[in-house]
């Protein structure tokens, strides 16, 4: 496919985008600068679900690489349409069924809503052997215990043997497939929006370290890259600017780039 053959939106659109994209990213930057993060500025996901190939296409030319989508079905047409650099991010509620077709996008770069051994063990059969580096998996945790969220419980300092540990070390020891990221949480958008920092975040983060001394322990983090760190994937339009100041390494971000969301039924 040459570039004339990739859709876009109309300049007026582009401009947009751009001046958008750009709001976000000088924010990130003030945010990276006054916290003395140095050069751990965090990873910026677009977040496209329910916005067109044609926004994503006018993103990716503005540098943009990283895109987070909900929906299996859109995400492997936008894929098909878009050019292969792109780094996909699955976002959305996951299904089990839908884990083999979401392995087949050879461009799928993670997966962040990972929440069973069961889908672990579809992805690591499923993804084709072609694929030149192991799908990136997050986590999911359900920090605010809201019913609506999906996730597993935060791990506690004692509990080695909870369920997102007992996850972990079965991605890390039987799934050479897939590759260990971090945690992702999307937290209480309410303690968001009333307060300056949302305890949800603080939780994610000690999840994080706690998991990790576990991991540590058993000698499952050796080698790992990142210094053995993981990762945390949290912050959104209405909280990535205090998600950094609480330690995310990736904020995904939607509406404040794309503009509000039509209700998807
Ligand atoms: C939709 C969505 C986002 C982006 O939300 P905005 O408020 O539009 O920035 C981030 N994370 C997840 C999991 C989402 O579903």
């Amino acid at each position: 496919m040459s570039t004339s053959d990739y859709p876009r939106p109309s300049s007026e659109r582009i401009a947009e985008l751009r001046e958008n994209l750009e709001a976000i990213r000088a924010k990130i930057n003030v945010v990276v600068s006054s916290a003395g993060l140095g050069d751990k500025k965090p990873n910026l996901v677009a977040v496209s679900k329910i916005k067109s190939a044609e926004d994503v296409m006018a993103c990716y030319e503005d540098g943009q690489l990283h895109f987070g989508e909900n929906y299996v079905q859109e995400l492997i047409e936008k894929a098909e349409k878009l050019p292969q650099e792109i780094k996909w991010h699955f976002i959305g509620a996951l299904q089990s069924n839908k884990c083999k077709p979401l392995a087949s996008i050879p461009n799928l770069y993670a997966v962040e809503t990972l929440d069973s051994i069961k889908k672990a063990d579809v992805f690591q059969k499923s993804l084709p052997d072609a694929r030149s580096i192991p799908l990136r998996v997050f986590i999911q945790i359900n920090t605010s215990s809201e019913e609506s969220k999906s996730g597993l419980p935060p791990v506690s300092s004692t509990s080695s043997g909870s369920e997102a540990v007992e996850l972990a070390k079965h991605i890390v020891q039987k799934c050479p497939a897939l590759h260990l990221e971090g945690l992702m949480t999307i937290g209480s958008i309410e303690a968001s929006t009333t307060q300056d920092e949302n305890e949800d975040f603080d939780r994610l983060r000690d999840s994080r370290d706690n998991m990790e001394k576990t991991l540590r322990e058993a000698g499952l983090l050796e080698g790992w890259g990142q210094d053995g760190k993981l990762q945390l994937s949290m912050g959104m339009s209405a909280d990535f600017e205090n998600a950094i100041m609480q330690g995310s390494d990736s904020v995904r971000v939607g509406s404040s780039i794309f503009g509000a969301r039509p209700k998807k039924q």
